[in-house]
């Protein structure tokens, strides 16, 4: 497996989960095209190919942990920990995790926010991949390897179902590969 990248050009699977993404605009403030990708989860067939593709990157790399941003990250995450056969950690919003937690705080492309994971969800030396549906300036992916490393752990890479091509996955530190399904045009 190389450093970060997307999926062969030659993949048909691409398309179809492309296609499958509603685009609304200015949700949930003018300005914002935002990706929805509960349409993904009503077509079986796109739903399936964008958790192989997680998979077919995943499998074989000793993965320990999948990370998974709330919300739209742990739908696509927690089923990439079944078929890993490896553990699953939400990362979580403020005050939603019933345990003592670790907290970073990070800017999305429209707010500011912090994730919390709970305290012993990621020991010493495990390799974790974390997962989200968007990267758009990057600040949630940088957030989520903070917290990991925070715990000891290594984040192996970060995957992303869709890159907004705001810059974001240019601005990630080198220590953050990222793979992504789908590259968004700007005027998409
Ligand atoms: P960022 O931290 O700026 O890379 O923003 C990525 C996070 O914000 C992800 O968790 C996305 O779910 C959410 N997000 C940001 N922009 C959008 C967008 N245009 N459409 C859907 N989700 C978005």
């Amino acid at each position: 497996m190389g450093k970060g990248g997307s999926v062969g050009a030659d993949d048909e699977r691409v398309q179809a989960i492309c296609d499958a993404i509603r685009v609304i605009p200015d949700f949930p403030k003018p300005g914002i095209q935002f990706q929805d990708v509960t349409t993904i989860l009503l077509d079986p067939t796109a739903f399936k190919h964008t958790i192989d593709l997680l998979v077919e990157r995943y499998q074989g790399q000793k993965v320990d942990v999948v990370a998974g941003f709330e919300a739209r990250g742990l739908i696509f995450g927690a089923p990439l920990a079944v078929a890993l056969g490896c553990a699953f950690v939400p990362l979580r919003k403020p005050g939603k995790l019933p345990g003592a937690t670790l907290s970073e705080e990070y800017v999305t492309e429209y707010s500011t926010d912090r994730i919390e994971m709970h305290v012993g969800a990621v020991q010493a030396g495990q390799r974790v991949v974390l997962v989200d549906d968007l990267i758009a300036t990057g600040g949630t992916l940088r957030a989520g390897l903070d917290l990991v490393k925070k715990a000891g752990g290594n984040v192996v890479e970060a995957a992303a179902v869709i890159d907004l091509g705001l810059g974001g996955r240019q601005k990630l530190p080198e220590d953050l590969p990222l793979f992504v399904i789908v590259e968004k045009q700007l005027d998409e």
